[in-house]
């Protein structure tokens, strides 16, 4: 260890931001890079405690302890603290394909269950990460590596999100050949067309497929598998399949008068307001500019809806929520080192706060109908309170009465998750499902082949709505157990 009491020293710092009324201005990311003193500082406030668990990533209790990706944490702080960059780099790659997007976008579960936390400001350590990965490209450690044999063995693997991006990666290095299909126009998956280019700018996601290229995968675009092509086509031109679609199918809201025109998917606006900025945002088809907004769902796809709106300049924007506020600090049913569930006004909040200043969130609200006019648009939203009450032993929500309200709008946004993968491509194909949905596969854990011979499944298509973190673990760990598969079938054919 290299700084004995840095953390006594030093306070956090975590990356800087834009200011929040001059960057809802444009689209560009949101945060700022920290600079070489500070951010030795930040390593150095790493205690090198023992008995880590920032780096553990398992799940508990519905909750994540540590980095999914077992980063080795402790380790590239003291690197970084002592400006040894290159190897803080080299370690960094070691658990992790694209530190470049956890680094923006993670919610940092590592942070969480960092011991300094028990009674002190965790690590900057999604800061640190992300600085790490930056600094690999800026001085071309960070390059392609195409890998100097091949093994003659074929991979296809359906979507291009992060968990697809790993697997294809991991594949690669193992010297198979990887074709990599997508339905839409660019890869990337949510990566490209859900999270926002504020939060995670698309040169980033395109920089890294461009390398990917380099090191010999192949990108199928615009291409769904189950239309333009056939799972007989796949399972006979590849010697595996993985499936990682995904799990986009919209979870809707039971409200009279849904088929009113001005209500849309939140993933139809965040994907189109996306595809605009390749031209010219002020043209995207559905647009906020001078409207009342209302985001129906209180999670982080509502929150990318905001920070959207505002900056489509909108006159005014809500976010409706049905679970109450979390609490300042952590309650005892989340204790350390489980991911905190505690109140956090991030990016769009705070510029709602600045710019208009309201927090645009509602806490235990339930959407009942919406009004329509005579042409029908929404025009405004029918709404009761609700709480959360024990009854028979399970939590049932239930509605507050008297607490009717009405309120205004001409653009709603439907942003309540999704209810697993889309089926299309898993019908196709003939899967088993589990109870939930999702692709089943042999023990649920880590074990990725499915029902079918030669298809495995990986990412949220197989996990559920998840992360980006857990997305790239997956692809991880798909890809490691389809190499042994393809070695093991390799030696069998010439035994
Ligand atoms: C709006 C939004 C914001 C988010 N923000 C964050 C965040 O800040 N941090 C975080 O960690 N996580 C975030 N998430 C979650 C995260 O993006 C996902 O958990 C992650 O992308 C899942 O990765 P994946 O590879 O399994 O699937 P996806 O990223 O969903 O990619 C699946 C891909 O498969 C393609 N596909 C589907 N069917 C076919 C087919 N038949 N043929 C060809 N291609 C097909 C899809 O087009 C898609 O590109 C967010 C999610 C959303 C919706
Ligand atoms: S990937 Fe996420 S959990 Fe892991 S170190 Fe980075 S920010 Fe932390």
């Amino acid at each position: 260890m290299g700084y004995l009491r840095g953390f006594m020293e030093f306070s956090r710092q975590d990356q800087a931001t834009r200011d929040p009324i001059e960057r809802i201005k444009d689209w560009e990311e949101y945060t700022i890079r920290l600079d070489e003193d500070e951010l030795q500082k930040q390593g150095a406030r790493c205690m090198d405690c023992g008995t880590p668990f920032c780096h553990t990533g398992v799940s508990f209790n519905q909750s994540d302890i540590g980095c999914p990706v077992n980063n080795f944490i402790p380790e590239w702080n003291e690197l970084v603290s002592e400006g040894d960059w290159q190897h803080a780099f080299e370690r960094l790659k070691e658990t992790n394909n694209f530190p470049e997007f956890t680094g923006r976008v993670c919610p940092a579960p590592c942070e969480g269950s960092c011991t300094l936390a028990i009674n002190d400001d965790p690590v900057a350590i999604k800061t640190i990460e992300n600085e790490i990965i930056e600094r690999g490209f800026e001085n071309g450690w960070e390059q392609a590596n195409p890998p100097k044999v091949r093994t003659g063995k074929h991979v296809a693997i359906v979507g291009s999100g992060p968990a697809g991006l790993a697997a294809a990666d991991q594949l690669n290095q193992q010297g198979h050949t990887v074709t990599v299909y997508e339905r839409d126009d660019r890869a990337g998956g949510l990566l490209m067309y859900g999270i926002p280019n504020m939060k995670l700018d698309k040169e980033t996601v395109e920089r890294r497929v461009e390398l990917l290229e380099a090191e010999g995968v192949t990108f199928i675009c615009n291409t769904s598998v189950g239309e333009d092509i056939t799972r007989e086509q796949l399972k006979a031109d590849y010697d595996a399949v993985i499936l990682c679609t995904g799990s986009q199918q919209h979870r809707d809201v039971p409200a009279d008068n849904r088929d009113s025109q001005g209500i849309h998917f939140a993933m139809d606006y965040l994907k189109d307001s996306t595809k605009a900025l390749e031209t010219d945002p002020n043209q995207a088809s559905i647009h906020a500019r001078g409207k009342n907004v209302i985001v129906i769902g209180g999670g982080d796809t509502g929150a990318d809806c905001v920070a959207t709106a505002l900056r489509q300049e909108c006159n005014r924007v809500v976010q409706f929520g049905k679970h109450p506020a979390n609490p300042e600090e952590r309650d005892d049913n989340n204790p350390w080192p489980l991911f905190p569930m505690t109140f956090k006004l991030n990016y769009g909040y705070e510029e709602s706060v600045e710019a208009y200043d309201e927090d645009p969130r509602q806490y235990e609200i339930l959407t009942k109908a919406f009004d329509t006019d005579e042409a029908g648009n929404v025009k405004s939203l029918r709404t009761v309170r609700v709480e959360k009450v024990e009854e028979n032993g399970r939590l049932v929500t239930k509605e507050l009465p008297g607490t009717e309200e009405v309120w205004e709008a001409d653009l709603v946004f439907v942003a309540i998750g999704f209810t697993g993968p889309e089926h299309e491509v898993l019908d196709h194909f003939g899967l088993e499902l589990d109870e939930r949905g999702r692709i089943w596969t042999v023990d649920g854990t880590n074990d990725y082949r499915t029902s079918e011979d030669h298809v495995f499944a990986a990412g949220d298509a197989r996990r559920g709505q998840s992360l980006v973190v857990w997305a790239i673990r997956e692809g991880r760990e798909v890809a490691e157990q389809v190499g042994d598969y393809l070695t093991i079938e390799r030696e069998q054919l010439t035994s």
